[in-house]
């Protein structure tokens, strides 16, 4: 279904010679250029003028390397799924209003015809004619609407359908996202471990190192260290009573006012 998408995209934005691309550039990963020209058997400006094409609805992404012995850059191609198919969607979903809008006035509106002339139009503008036909004088008839609806109707519900894949795709297609994304974060935090750890072993050697030479001096400091901090913590306790009976106080007047 997603090729099959993907080749229409490419039919609506370049034409359907280009259409062999679609396969080329859905292949998960960066293509490059020079290949899709090869494989598709035109040029190399050709190619890309195709790619600009795609480019230019922000349905592709690239990205560049230099060839180290010729200086030049190569740019490497592949299609942005998720923008494709939200580019699709928005397309068929216009239709889909456009077609309902139709049926809408076809079922409220009256249309009048010439059947001789095959010439429709709304009741408004048979009425400004004395509802006869400019061609062949004949009367304009009522036209029946029912089968025209019927029609549109089977095209709405065709349209619906295509969406409805269309949307399947997407929740696909960002499920994968999604998936690729926690690999990504998970990848980072295992790098992050390893960095921790390795700061932590050289940190433990360091220590090592140096314990031997000052390890009276750091107990001394420690015990000190201990002492101070009792002493500290009945100061705020008494400081915090204080603060609260301001509250209080403050309220009292409040309520006297
Ligand atoms: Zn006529």
């Amino acid at each position: 279904m997603l090729d099959n998408l993907l080749r229409e995209i490419v039919t609506i934005v370049v034409g359907k010679q280009a259409e062999p691309i679609a396969d080329l550039l859905n292949s998960g990963s960066h293509v490059n250029e020079f290949i899709i020209a090869k494989k598709l058997d035109v040029t190399i400006n050709q190619t890309r003028n195709i790619l600009y094409k795609i480019s230019n609805f922000g349905l592709v992404s690239s990205i560049r390397k230099k060839d180290k012995k010729k200086g030049w850059y190569t740019y490497f191609w592949k299609f942005e799924i998720l923008k494709c198919l939200e580019f699709l969607r928005e397309i068929y979903s216009k239709k889909f209003d456009e077609l309902t809008q139709e049926i809408r006035e076809r079922n409220e509106k009256r249309f009048y015809v010439c059947e001789r002339c095959n010439i429709e139009m709304e009741e408004e503008e048979a009425l400004a004619k004395d509802f006869a036909c400019e061609e062949c004088g004949d009367l304009l008839t009522v036209k029946d609407s029912s089968k025209v609806i019927k029609d549109l109707e089977r095209n709405l519900s065709k349209i619906k359908e295509k969406m409805d894949a269309i949307d399947v795709e997407i929740e696909k297609e960002k499920i994968s996202l999604e998936k690729i994304k926690l690999k990504e974060i998970k990848k980072a935090e295992k790098e992050k471990e390893k960095k921790k750890e390795a700061a932590k072993i050289a940190r433990r050697v360091k220590k090592k190192a140096s314990e031997k030479t000052v390890k009276k001096k750091t107990v001394k400091k420690k015990t000190s260290k201990k002492k101070t901090t009792k002493k500290k913590t009945p100061k705020k306790k008494t400081v915090k009573k204080k603060t609260v009976k301001k509250k209080t106080s403050k309220k009292k007047t409040t309520k006297k006012k």
